[in-house]
Order: structure tokens, then C-alpha cells, then sequence
């Protein structure tokens, strides 16, 4: 790749940190976890954290921490990545989708309350390309309906909503850190909470059911070997450290690709600004305009770039659709129009801290390149976009 898709920002601040513990005897369970934990508490304005090994197990803990069982209904978004739905099936509860809004491609909180019914126990919303989703109207739903709000904010760490960091306005919210995230601990994960029984359970399950004495052969539940070592918890409390900093970084890059997309009527550049919220940019990702083309037009544009060595993807293929929800619950194409719409359409382009102007031009140019060679021709009665 000319340009990688996603790139870690690794100084050496990180790999200091990290040599330290090598040093040390204590490779696992030792004070690196509470300092990790407590720097995340801090950027989620809760109580508690809980370091977990992906943000996969930290949803996870969420559901089964708040007892979330079979039978039970969690409302999610489809246009995610597919851990946000699949910790409700480790639970043996029913993920119920709806669709979303096509600004900001979160959930629409005025398609939820047509989906509670009495089985439902949650709402899980995805703060998806770290766009804050509008609390206040789900909080709102949540609270009238005696519901549980678990925030998947693997995508947003540090964004705002209303000047309050997401993640830490639910009951829960989860935190990821796999290296294409915008804090990396190699891989990782965490949930924040004010809620102290849940901090105490998920500290149980994640250390195989031990109680809090932690006796190392006792154990009060089934639990999970969902641990993190202290060498990634002191990769994660350097990288912390340098949140602010990252993020200013990221959401610079994102402007001058706004600016350079001015002139490509083809493409929709994302959102700069949410009204209410503060954005954390993990992925810049721009949209095929519909009159322009459809899934085919832009999997040949994405194929077009990854040939000239330009990273791209699909973000996000919608969860529904996936085989196996297809199998088990005979989801199908039509469900949810405006998620199908949105994904059949969207391109990732290259987005990390240090991508320089240079390379930024560089994928403008090949994004241009693509656009003309793949919507000329089918297209070209198309006056000026009016989407
Ligand atoms: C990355 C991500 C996760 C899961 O994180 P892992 O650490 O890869 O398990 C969950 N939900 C969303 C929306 C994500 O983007």
C-alpha cells in the first residue's frame, strides 16, 4: 500500500512505557491495570473503568453484567461493526434494529419507540465513526421505558455530547483499542460506568469469576479470561496521555480532506460539526451521492484505489445482512432502507495522525481518477448534485 488505510501513532513516550514493565516481575495484574483504568475513568467523567482485552468482551460484560438473558430484546443499530449486535447473541437475547439517520448514520431515535415492547430490556446505540448519537432523546426513551443504555463508543473516545464526554452519560459505555482505533493498546477494551455493581461484577467475570478478594482458586460465578495484560494497559496510559493531542491531530487531517473534496460532486464529504457534540474522528469516511451511482460504482472505485495502492474499504456492510442473522432471524435486504442505502455507498479512505497533505492529495487525485473513470459515461446527464 502507497497509503494505508489506518496507521498507529506511536512515539517514544509509548515504547518507554511499555520497556518499563518488561522490566518488571509483574506482566499481568499488576499496577499498570488500576493507572490504565483510572486515566479511562478520566475520559469518560465516571466512577469506574474496567480494562478489558477487546471492545468486543467490554460489550459483552455490559450485557451479561446487567443480566441481559434469553428472551430479552436489545435495540441496536444495523450500521455498525458486528460486535456492537453480536454481544447481545453471547446472551441469548434477540438484537432488534432500526434504521438510521442518514446525516450522521446513527440510530434514529424517533424510529426506537415503535420497537419497545415488553421483552425489551436495552437500548444499544453506536456512536458510529465517533459522531456522538443524540442522548438526550434516547436517554429520554430509556428513562420513560425502564430501560438499560449501554453506549458503544469503541468509536468515539473523547467526543462530546452537550460538553460531557460519551460513554459516560448511559448506565455503560465501551471502549475499544485495536491498533486502527484512535488510542491503541495493540488490542483492548474497557467499559466505564458510575454504576458500582456493575464495575464489581465485570472485574469478576473478566478474572475468571473470582471474588474481590481475589483468591486465586475461588471462584463465585463462571467467569472469563478477558484480562489485560499491563504491558498494553501502559501502551494505553501513554497513548492517553496524548489523547488531546491525537485527536486534534485527526480532526485537522479531516478538514483539509473536506476542503479537498470540494470540487468532486460525486462524493459527500462527512460531517464536520454535530450540532451539541464534539466529534472524535476514527475514520474518514465519504459517500458515493446516489444520483452518481449505487454498490457497483463504488465497489469499482474501491477497487480502482487499493490498485494504485491507495487504502479504502466498505465501512460498514450492514449487520442484518450478515449470513448468519440472515439464518437466524431471516433479516433481508429492504428491512432497513436508508442503513442498506448508506453502506451500499460508502468509501474509508486513508486516516491516521501523521497522513501528510502530500498523501492527502495524493488519494484526492486517485479518488478523482476513479470517480471519472467509473460515473463518466453511465452518468453524465447528471447536472450539478442536488443530494
Ligand atoms: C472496534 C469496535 C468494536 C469492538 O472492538 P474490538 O476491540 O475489535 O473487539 C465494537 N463496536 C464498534 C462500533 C467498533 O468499532
Amino acid at each position: 500500500m502507497l497509503v494505508p488505510l489506518s496507521s498507529p501513532d506511536l512515539t517514544e513516550l509509548e515504547k518507554a512505557a511499555v520497556a518499563n514493565v518488561l522490566d518488571t516481575q509483574q506482566l499481568s495484574l499488576g499496577p499498570r491495570l488500576p493507572d490504565f483504568e483510572q486515566s479511562l475513568a478520566a475520559v469518560a467523567g465516571t466512577r469506574f473503568a474496567v480494562a478489558v482485552n477487546s471492545g468486543t468482551s467490554a460489550l459483552h460484560l455490559c450485557i451479561r453484567g446487567f443480566g441481559i438473558g434469553p428472551g430479552d430484546e436489545v435495540i441496536t443499530t444495523p450500521f455498525s461493526f458486528v460486535a456492537s449486535a453480536n454481544c447481545i447473541l453471547f446472551e441469548r437475547a434477540k438484537p432488534i434494529f432500526v434504521d438510521v439517520d442518514p446525516r450522521t448514520f446513527n440510530i434514529d431515535p424517533s424510529a426506537v419507540e415503535s420497537a419497545i415492547t415488553p421483552r425489551t430490556k436495552a437500548l444499544l446505540p453506536v456512536h458510529v465513526f465517533g459522531i456522538p448519537c443524540p442522548l438526550d432523546p434516547l436517554m429520554k426513551i430509556a428513562g420513560d421505558n425502564d430501560l438499560v443504555m449501554i453506549e458503544d463508543s469503541c468509536e468515539a473516545i473523547g467526543a462530546t455530547y452537550k460538553g460531557r464526554p460519551v460513554g459516560g452519560i448511559g448506565h455503560a459505555g465501551t471502549f475499544a483499542f485495536y491498533p486502527n482505533k484512535q488510542v491503541t493498546t495493540g488490542e483492548g477494551g474497557a467499559l466505564v460506568t458510575n454504576d458500582a455493581r456493575l464495575a464489581a461484577m465485570s472485574r469478576s467475570l473478566r478474572n475468571q469469576g473470582r471474588g474481590e478478594d481475589g483468591e486465586w482458586l475461588s471462584h463465585e460465578r463462571l467467569g472469563f479470561n478477558y484480562r489485560l495484560s499491563d504491558i498494553n494497559c501502559a501502551l494505553g496510559t501513554a497513548q492517553l496521555r496524548r489523547l488531546t493531542a491525537i485527536l486534534e491531530k485527526r480532526r485537522t487531517v479531516a478538514a483539509i480532506y473536506n476542503n479537498g473534496l470540494h470540487e468532486l460532486e460525486e462524493i459527500a464529504p462527512p460531517l464536520l460539526e454535530v450540532q451539541d457534540s464534539t466529534i472524535s474522528w476514527f475514520v474518514y469516511v465519504v459517500t458515493l451521492r446516489s444520483e452518481f451511482g449505487g454498490r457497483r460504482e463504488r465497489d469499482a472505485i474501491l477497487k480502482h484505489l487499493s490498485a494504485r495502492g491507495v487504502g479504502c474499504s466498505n465501512y460498514f456492510a450492514p449487520i442484518h445482512l450478515q449470513r448468519f442473522y440472515r439464518e437466524q432471524f431471516g433479516y433481508r435486504e429492504g428491512q432497513f432502507p436508508i442503513a442498506e442505502s448508506v453502506s451500499e455507498r460508502t468509501i474509508a479512505l486513508p486516516f491516521y495522525n501523521r497522513l501528510s497533505e502530500g498523501e492527502i492529495s495524493l488519494v484526492i487525485r486517485e479518488l478523482k481518477a476513479a470517480v471519472a473513470s467509473v460515473c463518466s459515461g453511465r452518468f453524465q446527464a447528471v447536472g450539478s448534485s442536488t443530494a
